[in-house]
């Protein structure tokens, strides 16, 4: 089994509130090598870069976003240190990945982190992931731990994400735990993590988005004894979102992570045949919004509706010439010939808001 553990900078934080908690690593490493050990692929994205590098400065809580960075900086290599410690106890090398927003949009860099992931899972090497927060400035930031875990998930086709908190799951109005996640059911107004970025929100997002493709999520408290453990093992603990059916590792990019370029509107008959599983051709385009180029992701949108999205074969510019045109006619407006589909059905997936719901 391939499992995506996500821990958090709450978790991470020692008793003393300043500074990691070297015991508590030390635990979740037992938890993942003895899950490596009997032959599962374990995939780690740890937060508390900054939390262990304001521990060992002790400066005053910076506000300037270049002195937070440096704090990283810093704690990232504390950080590392404590894992590397620990893995090593139960004999195991970690490796460490630090990636950015941009990394996940552009799909030769994704499929560089997926191929970096397979290599080290067959040296039997642990991943560690965090943001690279030195560089990542607000444009390319993906901003918080779940949604990065999210992507890793997705872009390893992971079975299991497992978000680790410190609370102990998702709670509905009433107060009460949620054990499986119901889109319908209101929840309790929770705030967001002190120390990290993440929070409620962003935990149900990565959850939906990686259950949208066909991986299990679960959210749970990382301080009930042998969580990880015991939720690879099938006992319910925390609040699951059950997965839906599975979607192809390249599809799910197109639809889950990679940020699209621009919109293209399209109409009725497109609608339906995009529904029906088949490619966008420049008939069916009513217009573009946006700049992008061949190979770019692309919404496509009827009405008010995101109803798929899709790598495109054409520009912006070029499918503003073709837009409504038969394919026949693509090459004398062109001048060259092209592809006969805007997008081909391959690199289409259909999203939630046109089919009311995965
Ligand atoms: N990358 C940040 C850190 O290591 C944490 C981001 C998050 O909390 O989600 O401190």
């Amino acid at each position: 089994m391939k499992i995506v553990v996500k821990v958090g900078s709450n978790l991470l934080l020692n008793k003393r509130g300043i500074g990691i908690d070297v015991d508590y690593i030390r635990d979740l490493c037992n938890q993942i090598s003895t899950l490596t050990d009997n032959g599962n692929e374990v995939i780690l994205v740890s937060s508390g870069a900054y939390v262990s590098g304001y521990g060992l400065l002790k400066v005053k809580y910076p506000q300037d976003i270049s002195k937070k960075q440096a704090l990283c900086a810093i704690g990232q290599v504390e950080l590392m240190k404590a894992y590397s410690t620990a893995f090593g106890e139960r004999k195991k090398y970690v490796s460490q990945l630090l990636v950015t927003r941009d990394d996940f949009d552009n799909r030769k860099r994704f499929l560089n982190i997926r191929n970096t992931l397979i290599s080290l899972a067959e040296f039997g090497v642990i991943p560690i992931i965090n943001e690279n927060d030195t560089v990542a400035t607000d444009e390319i930031r993906v901003g918080d731990n779940d949604t990065l875990a999210s992507y890793v998930a997705i872009g390893t086709m992971a079975d299991i994400l497992i978000l680790l908190t410190s609370v102990n799951g998702v709670f509905a109005e009433d107060g009460s735990l949620i054990s499986v996640y119901d889109e319908h059911l209101p929840l309790l107004a929770m705030e967001n993590s002190h120390w990290g970025q993440g929070g409620v929100k962003t935990k149900i997002a990565a959850a939906k988005r990686v259950s949208n493709v066909g991986i299990t999520a679960v959210v749970a408290n990382g301080r009930i004894p042998n969580a990880v453990l015991r939720i690879a093992h099938g006992e319910k603990i925390g609040t699951i979102f059950p997965k839906s059916t599975t979607v192809r590792a390249k599809k799910a990019w197109i639809g889950f992570v990679a940020k699209p370029s621009g919109k293209i509107f399209v109409d009725k008959g497109a609608r339906t045949a995009i529904l029906q599983g088949k490619s966008l051709l420049p008939i069916g385009v009513i217009r573009v919004e946006g700049n992008f180029f061949q190979g770019d992701t692309v919404e496509i949108t009827f009405k008010d509706t995101v109803i798929a999205h899709g790598i495109t074969n054409y520009s912006s510019d070029e499918l503003s010439k073709i837009r409504g045109v038969y394919t026949s006619d693509i090459e004398k407006i062109l001048g060259h010939s092209g592809y006969e589909e805007v997008c081909h059905a391959d690199n289409l997936i259909i999203k939630c808001e046109a089919k009311g719901g995965f």
